[in-house]
C-alpha cells in the first residue's frame, strides 16, 4: 500500500484487537461473515442512514426504500465483497475498499467519525460502515432483478472452492502477463486475495514475487496452488482466534512477512525486504524467495 502523503488520524473507539487498517481479504471477511451471522442474521431493517451519500449505489434513497421493513436472511462473501440478502429477494453488496470496517453498535449510539452508513435493526442494534477515506461502497439490487450483480460477474473462482482446480490455476498462469505478485491479486483470475495474503502465499511457496507468472515450472505451479489454499485456511484460523466475536478490523500481526520490513525471516533469519511491485508495497525474504 502506498501512502501518498495521507496522514492517518487516530481513530476513536478503536478496539484493542485492531492492529492497523488495511483492505480486508478473504480470511478477514470469512471471519467477519461468520460473526455477522451470529449477530444480525434474521433481523429486520428499521432504518438506513447514509452519512456519506456517495457510499450508496444507485442512491441512498433507493436503498432506504428497498430495505426498510426487510428481513436479513443471508450474510455471505464473494471475493472481497460481503453479501447481504433479504427475504423478498433484494441484495446488498458491500465493498470495504482500502480502509473500511464494520461495527455493530446499539441503536441510539452515535456514529463515530468516518461513518459512511448505518443500517438499524428493529431488534435494537445497528450495522455501521466506517471508513475515514469514505471509499466504502454499498451496491443495492432490488428483488426481481435477474442475473448476477455486475460487481460479481467477472470475479474468478473462490480459491477455497472446488471450482479452483490445479488445472485452472496452471492454465491461468500460463496466459497471464506480469509478476506473480500481481497474478495472485488479479480478482478475475482468483478472487479474494490482496496485498497481504499474496505476500504470505509467495513466502510459504519460497517463490519471488517478481517472478513472471508465465515462467513458473509445473512443479512450482502445483506448489503455489497448495500454498494458496493452506495460507488462506491458516489466515482464517489465526484471525478467528484473535478476533473472537468482533466484526471489526484486520488482524495481521501473526503474518510472517507482510509489513515486517527489517525483521528477521522466520525461516532463515535474513532481513525481510520491502519493494514496490506496480505500486504495491511487497514484502519478501530475499534469501528464501529467490
Ligand atoms: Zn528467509
Amino acid at each position: 500500500m502506498t501512502s501518498k502523503g495521507t496522514k492517518k488520524k487516530p481513530l476513536q473507539n478503536q478496539p484493542k484487537s485492531v492492529f492497523f487498517r488495511a483492505m480486508p481479504e478473504l480470511p478477514d471477511l470469512e471471519v467477519i461473515k461468520e460473526n455477522l451471522r451470529k449477530k444480525i442474521l434474521g433481523f429486520e431493517v428499521k432504518g438506513v442512514h447514509f452519512l456519506k451519500k456517495s457510499s450508496g449505489k444507485p442512491s441512498p434513497e433507493v436503498i432506504q426504500e428497498g430495505l426498510i421493513g426487510e428481513k436479513l436472511v443471508l450474510v455471505d462473501r464473494r471475493g472481497k465483497f460481503l453479501k447481504f440478502g433479504f427475504k423478498k429477494g433484494s441484495l446488498l453488496l458491500a465493498h470495504l475498499m482500502l480502509e473500511g470496517q464494520l461495527e455493530i453498535k446499539s441503536s441510539g449510539e452515535a456514529p463515530e467519525k468516518g461513518t459512511c452508513a448505518v443500517i438499524d435493526f428493529k431488534e435494537g442494534n445497528g450495522l455501521h460502515f466506517i471508513d475515514p477515506r469514505g471509499w466504502t461502497k454499498l451496491f443495492f439490487y432490488p428483488a426481481g432483478k435477474s442475473g448476477e450483480p455486475e460487481e460479481l460477474a467477472n470475479l474468478g473462482p473462490e480459491p477455497l472452492s472446488p471450482e479452483f482446480t490445479p488445472e485452472y490455476f496452471r492454465e491461468g498462469l500460463r496466459k497471464l502477463r506480469g509478476t506473480l505478485k500481481m497474478a495472485l491479486m488479479e480478482q478475475e483470475f482468483i478472487s479474494g486475495i490482496g496485498n497481504a495474503y499474496s505476500d504470505e502465499i509467495l513466502f510459504k511457496a519460497k517463490i519471488s514475487p517478481l517472478k513472471p507468472a508465465k515462467d513458473l515450472t509445473e512443479r512450482e505451479k502445483d506448489l503455489l496452488f497448495k500454498c494458496i489454499k493452506e495460507t488462506l485456511l491458516w489466515g482464517i484460523e489465526e484471525t478467528k482466534t484473535r478476533m473472537g466475536e468482533e466484526v471489526r478490523g484486520e488482524i495481521r500481526e501473526f503474518l510472517q512477512v507482510h509489513r515486517k520490513e527489517g525483521q528477521a525471516c522466520p525461516r532463515c533469519g535474513t532481513k525481510i525486504q520491502r519493494i514496490e511491485v506496480e505500486g504495491r508495497g511487497t514484502y519478501f525474504c530475499p534469501r528464501c524467495q529467490r
